[in-house]
């Protein structure tokens, strides 16, 4: 199972926390995780083994997206900061279509994100 997550510069702590939280699952040998750069860079400070894709503005959600569209990614952990403008808004909304599209669990907040964790449990 491939999981994707990413955070806005506003939610990174609460990404960092949340992993931390969910470390024991999210370190499971059958989880793959896969992130945007700098979420990815926070990920591995806090212990965790995953794959870096390109930092958000310059093309990371878009990477992700294409892996959901690709049926490679079956789960997204997307912490957005709605009270951000970001340059790069037309990636992260290709991003939630393409999850909506395509049946991928989709988390946009931690509360949800707890919720899908206890569905992997
Ligand atoms: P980042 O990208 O993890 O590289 O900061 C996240 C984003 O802004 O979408």
């Amino acid at each position: 199972m491939k999981i994707a997550i990413i955070a806005h510069d506003g939610k990174k702590a609460e990404m960092v926390q949340f992993l931390q939280e969910h470390k024991s699952i999210l370190n499971n040998k059958s989880i793959d995780l896969v992130a945007t750069g700098t979420t990815g860079t926070k990920a591995e400070k806090a212990g965790l083994k995953v794959h870096k894709y390109l930092s958000g503005p310059y093309g990371g959600d878009a990477q992700i997206a294409a892996g959901v569209a690709q049926g490679q990614i079956d789960m997204v952990l997307f912490f957005r900061d709605p009270l951000e403008k970001h340059p790069h808004e037309p990636d992260i909304s290709m991003l939630m279509r393409l999850c909506d599209v395509h049946d991928v669990p989709l988390a946009t907040n931690p509360a949800t994100a707890e919720l899908l964790m206890k569905g992997l449990h």
